[in-house]
């Protein structure tokens, strides 16, 4: 379920370090020649990673101090894109580092016990006096807000269609299960309540597909109001499959709630997707605020 994006990545100086093809979310995928690797990211909702108070000094060379919670894949991924705060001068002042596992000074908590999202490993990343040199950096110092930001839409987009794909199965799942289940002398699906409810299910998860492809059209196009509409769609996706997911577990009945049938753990986890890449209180906020800066 860990979300991915990519970057075209070449190590060596700031003119080549890392291309962004910005398409994305919360992990990264690194291409490092012929290397594969993958990532964590700060997403930036609240604090922007590394908090201002702990922030790299002096750079170059990076000193990167603090801690990031919630990286998924942290200790497992070979390589940590960073946005991290080089400069007090607002959002000019973050900037894009990559710092290598084996990197002195980076260290991993121990993994987080969570409800879903358990082929996802999720951890503390921790930098203590952490040396990042200056060939590390992805474009210019000052780039890593810019960078961040045209990524966000995109991971946004992710997290909704993995709600919508979770969402999908269970819908389908809950089709063949009530045709089967005979409660009363006939199939559950024979009764109107299930098949309305059946109905509601498919109609939710049309809507919110037809406006996150729609929200993907205006990211592709790089259209002005691609923000608001990945917002709307990663908000609607997340909700709605979440209500979907819960509905399919009511229809399984007491078979929903047992491990031995597949609901449970879809609602286990697509429920984090209403507060990853931005909790769906943040969706709202730049929603709203891009109706009312009109
Ligand atoms: C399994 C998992 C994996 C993750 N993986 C990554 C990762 O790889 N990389 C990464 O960087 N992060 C990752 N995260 C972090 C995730 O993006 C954050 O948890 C999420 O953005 C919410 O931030 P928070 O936990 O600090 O909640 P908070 O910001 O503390 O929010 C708490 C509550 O307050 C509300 N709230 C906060 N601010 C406002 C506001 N201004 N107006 C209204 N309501 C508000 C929120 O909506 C929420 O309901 C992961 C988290 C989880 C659980």
């Amino acid at each position: 379920m860990q979300t991915a994006r990519v970057w075209r990545f070449r190590k060596g100086g700031n003119s080549n370090v890392l291309a962004p093809n910005l398409g994305a979310a919360a992990g990264f995928v690194i291409l490092a020649g012929s290397t594969v690797t993958s990532s964590g990211l700060t997403v930036l909702t609240g604090d922007l990673g590394v908090s201002p108070g702990s922030a790299v000094t002096g750079f170059p060379p990076g000193i990167l101090n603090g801690t990031k919670q919630f990286i998924s894949g942290a200790g497992y991924n070979d390589i940590y894109v960073c946005m991290v705060r080089t400069s007090d001068d607002r959002a000019k002042g973050i900037s894009c580092l990559v710092v290598e596992k084996d990197t002195p000074g980076l260290s991993f908590g121990a993994p987080e016990k969570k409800l879903g999202w358990n082929a996802s490993p999720t951890a503390q990343v921790v930098f203590e006096d952490c040396r990042v040199p200056v060939a590390n950096r992805v474009g210019a110092e000052g780039d890593g807000f810019r960078f961040a930001m045209a990524g966000l839409d995109g991971g946004r987009l992710n997290i909704g269609a993995c709600s919508l794909g979770g969402a999908q199965r269970c819908l389908d799942e809950a089709v063949a299960y009530t045709k089967d289940r005979k409660q009363f002398g006939q199939p559950i699906a024979d009764f109107q309540n299930t098949q309305f409810m059946l109905a509601d299910m498919a109609t939710d998860l049309e809507a919110a597909r037809a406006l996150l492809y729609l929200a993907a059209c205006k990211v592709s196009a790089g259209a002005p109001d691609k923000s608001r509409f990945s917002a709307m769609a990663k908000r609607l996706a997340t909700d709605s499959g979440s209500r979907i997911v819960n509905d399919a577990l009511q229809l399984f009945g007491g078979y929903g709630y047992l491990r031995d049938y597949p609901i449970e753990r879809f609602w286990r986890d697509l429920r984090v997707h209403s507060i990853l890449e931005g909790t769906n209180q943040v969706m709202r906020m730049i929603v709203g605020r891009d109706l009312l800066r009109q």
